[in-house]
């Protein structure tokens, strides 16, 4: 099949084809051609722009095959719809693998879902549906694999760093990207850090990749996350001083720290009074909660460490998710005084 094309010096191609996206005048279906002097943009309809340095022509012409851009409109005529209105709008990605819920009444089409998870998004290889809530004490789910390869591990790359995972039995958050690093852009270079809570590492190997501080140390007590954020330490190169057991028990050990980091936000609240005793005076601490808004976090805090007998000055309380509608995730950042 022929169609016609406007034909530009290679020199040209991008001041031109930029001019053409202004005007929406490339045929996307069609492929771009070139050759060793030549770039032929596929014109949607004929127009006289053709000047000293373009030329239409008519030549052969290859179809692109046409991609869905979302998973709804893959779907669209595979579910009906009623089914399409109850599909999920979004889902994480962690690594190479696709998380998504299932409605009930979807159930019985989650491996049409899956696949089509696969087909319209390149980077995604396994796609799990959530099993369960997370209410183990690892913070881990159950999930079952619908499409794709048959494994829960993959390895999640985020503002330069490299994770590697088992998604069945640790935990990890891709949301949370951004506050990690929010985080590690308030630690200074002389600061022992301490995150608690550790996980498969992001806080700690972000502050180290970044900060460099002077010291840093991470606690967990899951060993599958252990033996992961161990990997994670050597693959990122940094200097973490890894710690497997209980924060209760641990912390006391490390002596005073000037800043601490508590990413459990179902209970950090009873590990408070462990935190504070390991604190230097002007230290800060980094705790999360969930809560309906700030004010409500901020009063948490206050009415804990008000009983544990501490003084604070609270610097910052901001919304960094969500567990269920209405409640948030809420970091309020303090200094103790
Ligand atoms: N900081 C990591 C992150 O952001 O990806 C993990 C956060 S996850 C919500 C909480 C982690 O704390 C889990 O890996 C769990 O195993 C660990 N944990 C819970 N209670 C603990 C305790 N008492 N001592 C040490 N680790 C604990």
């Amino acid at each position: 099949m022929k169609k016609i094309h406007l034909k530009v010096k290679k020199e040209d191609g991008e001041r031109i084809r930029k001019r053409l996206t202004e005007i929406d005048l490339i045929d996307e279906n069609i492929k771009i051609k070139k050759d060793n002097s030549f770039i032929y943009f596929p014109l949607k309809r004929a127009v006289d722009i053709e000047n000293e340095k373009t030329e239409v022509v008519e030549i052969e012409c290859i179809k692109l095959k046409k991609h869905p851009k979302s998973l709804k409109e893959s779907l669209k005529d595979k579910l009906s719809e009623r089914e399409l209105k109850i599909l999920p709008k979004s889902f994480d990605i962690i690594g190479d693998i696709a998380i998504l819920e299932i409605p009930k009444d979807l159930e019985n089409k989650k491996e049409i879902i899956g696949n089509s998870l696969i087909e319209t998004f390149k980077n995604i290889r396994v796609v799990l549906m959530k099993k369960s809530k997370i209410e183990t004490e690892y913070r881990t789910r159950g999930f079952e694999i619908i499409a794709g390869e048959n494994r829960t591990t993959t390895i999640h790359r985020e503002y330069g760093c490299i994770y590697k995972m088992d998604i069945a039995s640790t935990y990890f958050s891709p949301r949370l990207g951004s506050e990690r690093f929010r985080i590690a852009e308030q630690v200074k270079k002389r600061e022992r850090v301490l995150v608690m809570f550790a996980g498969i590492g992001p806080y700690a190997i972000l502050i180290a990749k970044y900060k460099n501080p002077k010291e840093i140390y991470a606690i967990e007590m899951n060993p599958d996350a252990v033996r992961y954020m161990r990997e994670n330490v050597l693959i990122n190169k940094v200097n973490v001083n890894i710690i497997e057991g209980d924060v209760r028990e641990e912390t006391p050990k490390l002596g005073k720290f000037d800043r601490i980091v508590m990413p459990l936000p179902k209970d950090c609240g009873n590990f408070l009074d462990t935190a504070l005793q390991s604190l230097r005076k002007k230290g800060i601490i980094h705790f999360y909660n969930f809560s309906h808004n700030e004010n409500e976090s901020i009063e948490n805090v206050r009415s804990i460490t008000e009983n544990l007998g501490y003084k604070i000055e609270i610097l910052n309380a901001i919304k960094c998710g969500s567990y269920s509608p209405g409640l948030y995730r809420i970091c309020v950042d303090f200094k103790m005084l």
